[in-house]
């Protein structure tokens, strides 16, 4: 017996804005059944006729959307203008009983060709974001969606029927699904999201497909030891010394920059000459999108294995606390060539950026066991065995040489170490206390990630009741 895995927790998952559960737990065993897994499959139609009407689906969502959102706006007016009654309610079963109604009103009378549950449940996304916007203070309040600026799609909430490499669409019938390696593909699924990419003429679809996984199938997510990872311009370093390289896609790069350069001109053309954009410019922009979904699609890949790979070597994972945003903001960053050269600046930004830190750390917090972020001052110029700090210890980009004691190692490697080690100190003084007190042990803010699954029986390495037990992962010997 499994429990159920909501819905709403997988669609946060795949917005990025939850955590995943990545295991469901059984009622009487601490050993989980199934793990939820989602891959991502090209939808292959069997006639145009099936891809058009996602596309009237996916359309139908956002309208509704919109519906609701101004009709909920316009509740809000009134309650706020004569203060009748109480606020009005913006939880999915009112918003769901008005779908209903509006569905037999004769003037949204084609909202009955299209699949009840999928379009309804747009409303559980439109009341999870007014859920989010008066639980946070960072989240506004929902916008309406726009035709050009949102990616079309639907869900396929629940009874999901999925046969081999077929998935069932209510009202549009059987699609295949291609491009993947199929290694769920046999397994049940609990949820589906359908996203529409590419442009009018080529439309191209995804699904995204919550596969509900037997957890022997999988192996054993690690229980316990650490891992600090040194991320840097290109590449992260792990402790173990293990190297985690960005996708070299410089030739992609080179031709978006290409692409680029020929759309901007026919954009240019175009407005000169008062004229919408030429065949031949619409064709150049959907290269360029192409070529950018390409790359989005390349960096998503390489961020998703390394943090899987990371999840799956150690419980808990350590990294730098580096605020990404501002340090891709501004030339005046605190990376190793501080605001003297804006351009190599704006160089290192996008190389930043290319390197995924951010991606990787959101992936990282569903993913792995627990996720300690650290302080980022003098990781690289600190020796992992002496703790000996000179400038002059890192020799090269690559080289680490420590001035006091001579220890020589591979600077990331090295600086990964220390992240380890500073992560560690965070972590130790929680050490079988339970969950209150290492909630403590962090200073507030710190984003900590446990598995759900797991929250009353801590990983053995820290529950040890009888002193410091070995700290996992480390080798003193290195
Ligand atoms: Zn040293």
């Amino acid at each position: 017996m499994t429990e159920a895995v909501s819905a709403e927790t997988l669609h946060g998952f795949l917005t990025g804005r939850l955590q995943m559960p990545t295991r469901t737990a059984t009622s009487d065993s601490t050993t989980p059944a199934s793990v939820i897994r989602a891959e991502r499959y090209r939808v292959r139609f069997d006639s145009p006729m099936q891809a058009a009407l996602c596309a009237q689906i996916a359309g139908a969502c956002r309208y509704v959307w919109n519906h609701m959102l101004a009709d909920c706006q316009g509740r809000y007016r009134m309650w706020k203008a004569y203060r009748i009654g109480p606020r009005p309610s913006v939880s999915f079963f009112t918003l769901g009983k008005r779908f209903t109604a509006l569905r037999h009103d004769p003037d949204h009378a084609w909202l009955k060709a299209l699949p009840f549950h999928a379009v309804r449940y747009t409303l559980k996304y439109l009341a999870d974001a007014y859920t989010r916007a008066f639980d946070s203070t960072d989240a506004g309040l929902p916008h309406f969606k726009s035709r050009h600026r949102t990616t079309p799609g639907f869900t396929l909430p629940d009874n999901v029927r999925l046969d081999g490499t077929r998935l069932y669409i209510p009202k549009v019938g059987w699609v295949r699904l291609a491009g993947n390696q199929g290694r769920y593909l046999g397994c049940p699924a609990k949820q589906v999201r359908l996203l529409k990419e590419g442009d009018a003429r080529h439309p191209r679809w995804y699904a995204h497909v919550f596969h509900e996984v037997p957890a022997d199938r999988l192996p054993p997510p690690a229980a316990t030891g650490a891992l600090g990872v040194d991320r840097n311009v290109g590449q992260a370093t792990d402790s173990d010394g293990r190297v985690y390289a960005v996708p070299d896609t410089a030739n992609l790069e080179a031709n978006i920059k290409r692409k680029q350069r020929k759309a901007d001109k026919a954009r240019e053309r175009s407005r000169r000459n008062g004229q919408p954009l030429s065949h031949r410019g619409r064709r150049i922009c959907g290269q360029l999108s192409k070529l950018r979904r390409k790359q989005k699609r390349k960096r998503q890949s390489a961020a998703h294995r390394h943090s899987r790979r990371m999840a799956d070597t150690a419980h808990t994972v350590v990294v730098e606390d580096l605020d990404t945003k501002a340090m891709t903001q501004s030339a005046k960053g605190t990376v190793e060539a501080p605001g003297r050269n804006v351009k190599q600046k704006a160089g290192l930004n996008r190389e930043i950026l290319k390197s995924n830190w951010g991606l990787l750390e959101r992936q990282l917090a569903y993913k792995a066991g627990e996720l300690v972020q650290v302080d980022p001052a003098y990781t690289s110029q600190t020796c992992a065995v002496c703790q000996h700090v000179d400038k002059a210890n890192r020799k090269t980009q690559a080289l680490f040489q420590c001035t006091a004691c001579g220890h020589t190692a591979n600077a990331d490697h090295n600086a990964a170490r220390n992240i380890l080690a500073r992560g560690l100190t965070l972590v130790r003084p929680a050490r079988g206390v339970g969950a209150s007190a290492r909630r403590g042990a962090f200073p507030s803010g710190t984003p900590t990630t446990r598995e759900p699954g797991r929250q009353g029986d801590p990983p053995p390495a820290r529950a040890g009741p009888d002193g410091p037990a070995p700290v996992p992962g480390v080798n003193p010997s290195v």
